[in-house]
């Protein structure tokens, strides 16, 4: 099952790709896909109810704007150098532990909206990532178990700004925060469609030129493994989410460095997560 949200911005539904792969308002269903609804075990619920309601469900249409794939997050929990080609062409080793940083959760976006360049800014960049978002509370999980609290998989960029990152001092979630870097979706994928999450193929595109290219068997700490991991230093909420890294092919990486542009358009993608493209504009005003 795939879940979605579609509709004006904070006015979002709820939507569902169900059977033949049609976009199904589930508004019907009463929920929208809240930390309630995936600490309540939401999406086998919603799968249960849909067998009786499907037929009867409006389809969405195809021009409709999709908004993030689920309500907005108690927190973004994102790792830093977790692919080796990615710590290298930023000229870090690959740490020890995996790196923890924060992304605020107000930077939350449509999959398909607009990147905003915030005031006073040169050097926005590029990061597809694969992501997943949590169920059933964690708090001290092992990494057997771990697995009982991912509701599902999902497509994350995670823009960054990377002067306000790494060069105005202090922890990095000042180059991550900004309103609209977290476009997140198209959909929320749910773990029993994606047989080997170690092993999808993503990817990122400037321009229509490739310049990320990558698979998830690459990633330095696994996603089970990290959900154990970060649950040893902070209770993991229904609806949280964790990004689990980039891999090389930044703009930051390249020689010379290049940064996004207004104009610039950049669409990327993971296998079996779908695809998305936000244009980049600059701050209005
Ligand atoms: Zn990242």
């Amino acid at each position: 099952m795939k879940l979605f949200r579609f509709g004006e911005k904070g006015e979002e539904k709820p939507g569902v790709i169900y059977k033949d792969g049609i976009r199904l308002d589930a508004s019907a269903f009463g929920e929208d896909y809240s930390r309630h609804f995936f600490e309540t075990g939401g999406p086998d619920r919603l799968a249960a109810w849909l067998e009786g309601h499907w037929q009867e469900l409006p389809e969405v249409g195809e021009k409709v704007r999709l908004g993030p794939a689920i309500c907005r997050p108690g927190k973004i929990v994102c790792i830093g150098l977790n692919y080796s080609d990615h710590a290298a062409e930023s000229g870090m080793k690959i740490p020890p532990e995996p790196v923890l940083f924060f992304k605020a959760s107000s930077a939350f976006s449509g999959p398909e909206d607009n990147v905003i360049i915030p005031r006073n800014a040169e050097k926005l960049d590029w990061e597809v990532e694969l992501a997943m978002v949590i169920g059933q509370r964690a708090s001290y999980v092992d990494e057997s178990d771990a697995a009982k609290h991912i509701a599902g998989y999902a497509l994350h960029n995670d823009y960054s700004e990377r002067e306000f990152q790494l060069e105005r001092g202090g922890q990095w979630v000042k180059g991550k925060s900004a309103d609209t870097f977290a476009p997140f979706g198209p959909y929320l994928v749910t773990p029993d469609e994606i047989p080997d999450v170690n092993n999808l193929n993503l990817w990122l595109e400037v321009n229509g030129e490739r310049v990320q290219n990558s698979n998830s068997k690459n990633l330095v700490h696994k996603p089970l493994f990290l959900v154990s991991y970060i649950s040893r230093f902070m209770t993991l909420d229904g609806g949280d989410i964790i990004s689990t890294g980039t891999p090389g092919g930044v703009g930051l990486g390249r020689k010379p460095p290049r940064y996004l542009q207004p104009g610039d358009s950049v669409t990327s993608g993971v296998d079996l997560l779908g695809e998305c493209s936000q244009k980049i504009v600059a701050y209005p005003g």
